[in-house]
């Protein structure tokens, strides 16, 4: 639907690039399975395509066996610099399963923290000295987990911010991706107008590379190069203060301003608004066929207009 983007990425690319098949209730009303050898304008069009050509109802995907456990790493970084050299290394060379940066306040400004992961199934076990030897961080943590409860590790957080209240509150979220040549100012601009009021006290800032190379969905827009950053301002509002949250969406705007004035793309779950200029813009040389296909499949842009991806 938007893409499905995540810390195994730089191996697998998206979510919708591990689509096989995908049945679709199309605009129009027909239910249609469509692949990339039948119906492939459909399955094109559909693929991170914001529901504006149909609904999947049911969709196939490739897997891959699962280990039985995780190592995780946490390392971290005070430079700006070496986080983003290490990124870029580990995700070229995939030494790593699963790869995720973050971006964390601390009193006198602000640290970087990468989480890095191996899977294994003993009786073999990561080495930890190939994997690590030649990162440049500073302190670290690490736990040894069952695969699942990797994957499961953000339960216990969720449970807690739905007791506290504070998961039913707004979440202004922004999630841009950033060429690789412009990340480190961009960042660095940022971080230095951002504290609390800008991020809330329970936001948190994800930036992490992906390799352009593994992103195959045509309508899954991202800057050109090596490399794409995925920068996630992932901002918490608060319940009872619209002026409040109001200024989190114009501070989500400048920075998606800023961010596609550099060659920068939304990665469209976002709390921004977008224009059809805007939308033309995003999806470049791949919206003639998105139109195409929408005027097809659901003429008059019948589905889902609340987000102005308006054809022709
Ligand atoms: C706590 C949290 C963590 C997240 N972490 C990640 C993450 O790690 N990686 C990541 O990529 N995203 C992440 N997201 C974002 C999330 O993936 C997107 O918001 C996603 O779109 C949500 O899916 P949804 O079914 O709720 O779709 P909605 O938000 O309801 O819709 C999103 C888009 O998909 C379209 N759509 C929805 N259902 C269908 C359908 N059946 N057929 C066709 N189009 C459809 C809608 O029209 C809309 O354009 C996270 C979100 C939350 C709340």
């Amino acid at each position: 639907m938007v893409g499905g983007i995540g810390g195994a990425a730089h191996h697998h690319g998206t979510q919708t690039d591990s689509v096989v098949e995908l049945e679709v209730v199309t605009g129009a009303g027909e239910v249609l399975t469509c692949s990339r050898d039948s119906d492939k304008d459909l399955f094109d069009a559909v693929l991170g395509g914001l529901g504006q050509c149909g609904v999947i109802t049911r969709a196939t995907l490739r897997l891959i066996p699962a280990q039985a456990r995780a190592r995780r790493w946490k390392l971290y970084y005070d430079s700006l610099p070496a986080f983003l050299a290490d990124q870029r290394a580990v995700v070229r060379d995939g030494r790593f399963d699963y790869v995720e940066g973050q971006l964390i306040p601390v009193d006198d400004g602000w640290q970087y923290m990468l989480e890095a992961v191996a899977y294994y199934t003993p009786p073999a076990a990561p080495d930890e000295d190939a994997l690590l030897g030649a990162l440049d961080f500073g302190e670290s943590e690490d736990e040894d987990t069952t695969y699942f409860d990797f994957l499961n590790r953000m339960a216990d957080g969720e449970a807690a911010l739905r007791a506290e209240g504070s998961w039913f509150h707004p979440h202004p979220w922004l999630n841009v991706f950033l060429p690789d040549d412009t990340v480190e100012h961009f960042v660095a601009e940022t971080l230095a107008a951002t504290g609390e009021p800008e991020l809330g006290a329970t936001g948190l800032l994800l930036l992490y590379p992906v390799r352009n190379d593994r992103l195959k969905t045509p309508l899954f827009s991202v800057p050109p190069g090596e490399f794409s950053w995925l920068f996630c301002p992932l901002r918490a509002g608060s319940p009872d203060d619209p002026l409040h949250n109001a200024r989190l969406l114009e501070l989500n705007v400048d920075l998606y301003r800023k961010a596609r004035d550099l060659g920068g793309k939304a990665y469209p779950t976002n709390a921004l608004p977008m224009s059809t200029e805007d939308w033309r813009a995003h999806f470049g040389p791949a919206w003639p066929k998105l139109a195409e296909a929408k005027a097809r499949y659901a003429p008059g842009n019948l589905l889902n207009p609340g987000q102005r991806l308006r054809s022709p």
